[in-house]
């Protein structure tokens, strides 16, 4: 009997977490360690609310710096109630020559966007994070007939376009999917993950790619290395 309900009681957080698509983000951190969101409370309000997407027509997104390890940018796109994600080593540039590299992470929650601070060292990415820009975004897909393709199934075919409404980046973008190189699929079993590439599609735009360590902050006009003091 008590097997039983502790059972049932696995397979509902279980079902809980395949639900909101958080449970690999959840599975990495150590909240007890980490301020970043464990997203639980904007998942609570959207089953009380019950109104479906959090931020009406609005679809938001956020670049973040992130000094872990390596230096890199993380570009996230609101997509069905998460921010669906990709590490960008060299950052988005506003120049359309520029092919830039994008490799899927995992899923966050909704309020990562406002995430700013330190994430102590030794906690799965330890070091300093950036809102470096946010705003929102225009999904622009279309088929082969220009019916419009939702965000989602565009990402799922391969090629997703959109116009970002940032205070530093503004236009036309697209994210496309391409296959990971052979000493990536010798690395990981022949089951390479894919790559994709973050490209401006429009004119070029302001200053090509921003320099991290001279960044500052859309949040808070800070710095990184002012947000690794001040926390
Ligand atoms: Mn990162």
């Amino acid at each position: 009997m008590n097997e039983k309900s502790g059972k049932s009681r696995k397979s509902e957080k279980s079902a809980q977490r395949q639900k909101d698509g958080l449970g690999t983000y959840r599975g990495k951190r150590d909240f007890g360690r980490t301020g970043e969101p464990s997203g639980e409370r904007a998942a609570r309000d959207r089953v009380g609310g019950g109104d479906g997407e959090a931020s009406g027509d609005e679809l938001s997104f956020v670049v973040q710096i992130h000094d872990a390890s390596t230096m890199h940018f993380d570009f996230r796109l609101e997509v069905d109630g998460v921010l669906k994600s990709w590490s960008v080593p060299k950052g988005p540039s506003t120049d359309p020559q520029d092919k830039r590299l994008a490799i899927p992470t995992e899923d966050h929650p909704l309020d990562y966007r406002d995430y700013e601070g330190v994430i102590p060292e030794g906690e799965y990415g330890g070091g300093t994070v950036m809102v470096w820009d946010r705003g929102t975004y225009r999904p622009t897909s279309h088929d082969k007939q220009h019916r419009p393709v939702s965000f989602a199934q565009a990402l799922e075919r391969g090629h997703a376009t959109f116009e970002l409404h940032g205070e530093k980046l503004r236009g036309q973008y697209a994210l496309t999917r391409f296959h990971g190189r052979e000493e990536q699929d010798a690395s990981s079993g022949g089951n390479a993950k894919p790559t994709w590439l973050l490209v401006r599609t429009g004119h070029r735009s302001g200053g090509g790619t921003p320099d991290p360590r001279r960044a500052r902050s859309a949040r808070s006009g800070r710095t990184l290395r002012q947000i690794a003091e001040q926390g």
